[in-house]
């Protein structure tokens, strides 16, 4: 509930920032509607800095009936519109705009990798490190400022040696593979290969539960089927796609386009192989080595990872070294893996290795996985901070491209560039923005 504008009170104030325990009654009639706790947070010490009076009772549908139905007969008293309240902290100044995002990440999130990014926005690391740069953006602009006052033109080079450091920075910055992004919006990992392979029944392992039919008919799979996945924390939207070979069916020949499509864009690549089928018959017990089909062979890359499935069906094999005999120059070394989907075996080393190097191809980890395992932060987590830090980027190269003798027009870059931060932590807010970081907020936050 908000409160419109100041309205008297005849009651005494609560103890702020005590849970009191109290009988909350009826405003009008004084009639018990329950027993339970409330906490007063004195302004400005708040969340939205506004005096804010915290309910907590009974979580019965009736009681919080009859209290929202007491509550609505106070005047000025109305529900809050979904993100009020953090809209209000907003305003106040106590969250910037990209910690209001990562408080709306962090209740969305479904995944341990999405919790501490979103966690990291949410706390203020992001804002800090826009902030930052923005100073020294405005540090510089201070520099030429005093030139066009009193100085002499070659001192703008002093300015300009900070604006291209800054610009390096942000370059850096922004080249981030989007991995931001990706975490926060689902990592596209296309399941691929020959029929029969074991596709469906890996997709039906990861998502514990039958979501795609598994049967022995190659070219079962005639459409790709999507799953949003959490796989080692991190959120992944797996697509079953179905059989690659030479078809003559239609509908059939449909769905292997389809899939070639989806792995062709798909962030993550995941080969399944049989492994009976691809074992090269000169492999030895010191050396393993494959065959890829001809179907397969052209929609692999150096990012590919594979897993050799169905290997309770050959001898035990030498999985340290690896190659690939009919595709020169592919080398996956530490994404190839063997494993048996439908007995388990190697499934597990193989999940855990498996998202380890994607999170180390995606760069959302350094190190080989394990305790030292670091997660880059803070992060671009939306295409909004990414126009704007762009937009900085292109008025800090104006800048430097401005000789001595145009200091004016070299300062209003400057300027324009502080700006385009300032719009990433909403230093300048506008309508449509703030509209848009709260349509999807929910109710109560
Ligand atoms: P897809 O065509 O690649 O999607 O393959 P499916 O998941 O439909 O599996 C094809 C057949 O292989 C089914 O009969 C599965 O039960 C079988 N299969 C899957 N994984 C294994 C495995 O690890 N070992 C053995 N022996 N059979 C498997
Ligand atoms: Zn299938």
């Amino acid at each position: 509930m908000i409160r419109s504008s100041k309205t008297e009170s005849t009651l005494k104030e609560p103890i702020p920032w005590k849970l009191n325990r109290c009988r909350i009654v009826h405003p009008e009639n004084q009639s018990l509607i329950d027993d339970g706790l409330a906490v007063y947070f004195k302004a400005p010490y708040s969340y939205t800095k506004l005096p804010t009076l915290e309910l907590h009772v009974h979580s019965g549908r009736a009681i919080i009936a009859s209290l929202l139905t007491s509550l609505s007969t106070i005047p000025l008293l109305r529900p809050a519109e979904p993100g009020e309240f953090t809209k209000q902290a907003l305003l106040g100044g106590r969250l910037d705009l990209t910690q209001v995002e990562g408080l709306h990440d962090l209740i969305e999130a479904d995944t341990e990798v999405q919790r501490i990014w979103a966690l990291e926005g949410a706390l203020g690391t992001t804002r800090s490190k826009y902030d930052d740069l923005r100073q020294k953006v405005i540090h510089c602009l201070a520099q030429v400022e005093a030139l066009i006052d009193f100085g002499e033109g070659e001192e703008i080079e002093e300015a300009k040696i900070e604006a291209t450091s800054l610009l390096e920075q942000l370059k850096e910055h922004l080249n981030d593979h989007r991995r931001g992004e990706l975490v926060r919006s689902g990592i596209r990992m296309a399941i691929f290969g020959p029929p029969n392979a074991g596709k469906s029944s890996l997709f039906n392992y990861f998502a514990n539960r039958d979501a795609s039919i598994v049967t022995s008919i190659p070219g079962t799979t005639r459409d790709v089927l999507e799953l949003t996945l959490d796989i080692g924390g991190l959120p992944i939207i797996v697509a079953d796609t179905a059989g690659l070979r030479e078809t003559e069916d239609i509908v059939e020949s449909i769905g292997v386009e389809r899939g070639m499509q989806t792995a062709k864009g798909a962030d993550v690549k995941l080969c399944v192989l049989p492994l009976p089928d691809v074992l090269d018959p000169s492999s030895t017990p010191d050396k393993t080595i494959i065959n890829i089909p001809e179907a397969v062979a052209p929609l692999l890359t150096q990012d590919s990872h594979i897993l050799l499935n169905k290997s309770d069906l050959v001898p035990s094999i030498n999985m340290t070294t690896v190659s690939i005999k009919n595709v020169p120059g592919l080398d996956l070394t530490g994404r190839v893996w063997a494993g048996s989907v439908s007995n388990g075996t190697g499934m597990a080393a193989f999940t855990e290795s498996f998202s380890s190097s994607i999170k180390i191809s995606l760069g959302i980890e350094t190190g080989s996985g394990g305790a030292d395992a670091r997660i880059h932060a803070p992060l671009i987590t939306r295409e909004r901070h990414r126009v704007h830090l762009e937009a900085a980027c292109r008025f800090l190269e104006a800048f430097l491209s401005y000789g001595p003798d145009d200091v004016v027009f070299a300062a209003e870059e400057l300027r324009y560039a502080a700006q385009a931060i300032g719009r990433v932590t909403g230093d300048i807010l506008a309508d449509d923005i703030l509209d848009a970081v709260f349509r999807d907020f929910c109710i109560g936050k």
